[in-house]
């Protein structure tokens, strides 16, 4: 079965390397297309994957073509790269881009539309992926294998793909943008700027751990590391004030509407 990454940036770089490593497909299956020539090496260099410049051919060649353009892209590189091989599968990671206008573009309704995220490239990515029509039990099968071999991978209807866009597809940014947050807070409470950014990172890969490794619910953790009128009460006395559960509603609302819009 070969397989073609149409886009050889940092999301099929990530891919590539995970297929490569778990030994998913042979490497001679693999091939990579992009305009880019730096990228083209870089993805190489990374994975070990052929890459050329994009053609027809290698198109035609395909079993399954996995899309990982930018998605504003995408529509015009598909009618570039049409038509594709009877039968063959596409599996599109591009965000925001729906199954209807897929079918459209390739002539097929054998696909798969994912959504992962950035920490795919760390073996910790959180994907959810939709079938369309035609899209068979095998298909679902290889999407969760490679998925799968990258950290979580979870199918579901394309329905909810807009809020698993929201939640785990823009969710890195939010723990990022508390990662901030904290580490500001640290320094402003008289910490040196270096050590309260490494403080911040140990304290929310730690707690991320304990909650992988399921050692109790959030409000359990939460609630075994807070003594009544303790330090942590008062800490969270203050997000209770500031109505952060609230907010972080308010959040992924935000990004599920504008996921939809923009599908
Ligand atoms: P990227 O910019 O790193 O890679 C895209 C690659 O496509 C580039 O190397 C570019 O040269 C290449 N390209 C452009 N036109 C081309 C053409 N005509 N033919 C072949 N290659 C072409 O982007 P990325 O971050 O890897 O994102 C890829 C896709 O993954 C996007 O559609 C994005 O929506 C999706 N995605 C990204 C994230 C994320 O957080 N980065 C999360 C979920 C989904």
């Amino acid at each position: 079965m070969k397989m073609l990454f149409i886009g050889a940036g940092k999301m099929a770089t990530a891919l590539a390397t995970g297929i490569v490593k778990n030994e998913l497909l042979p490497v001679s299956d693999l091939l990579a297309c992009d305009i880019s020539a730096t990228a083209r090496q870089a993805f190489t260099a990374a994975t070990g994957v052929r890459c050329e410049a994009p053609s027809q051919a290698l198109v035609t060649d395909a079993d399954v073509l996995l899309l990982a353009v930018k998605p504003q892209l995408a529509a015009a590189v598909a009618a570039e790269l049409m038509p594709i091989r009877p039968g063959a599968l596409v599996i599109s990671i591009c965000a925001g881009i729906g199954i209807n206008k897929l079918q459209q573009w390739f002539g097929t309704g054998n696909i798969i539309r994912v959504m992962p995220n950035t920490p795919l490239m760390v073996g910790k990515g959180a994907s959810a992926y939709a079938l369309g029509p035609d899209a068979d039990a095998a298909a679902a099968a290889l999407a969760g294998r490679i998925l799968g071999a990258l950290g979580l991978a979870r199918q579901v209807d394309e329905a909810l793909l807009d809020a698993v866009t929201a939640l785990s597809g823009s969710g890195p940014a939010y723990v990022f943008e508390m990662a901030k947050a904290m580490a500001a807070a640290g320094e402003e409470a008289g910490l040196p700027a270096t050590l309260s950014l490494d403080l911040t990172i140990q304290t929310i890969a730690g707690a991320a751990e304990m909650l992988a490794r399921r050692l109790g619910t959030p409000d359990e953790l939460r609630d075994a590391v807070t003594s009544p009128n303790g330090t942590t009460a008062a800490g969270l006395t203050v997000m209770a004030q500031h109505e952060f559960r609230a907010m972080m509603r308010d959040v992924v609302t935000a990004a599920r509407k504008r996921s939809a819009e923009l599908g």
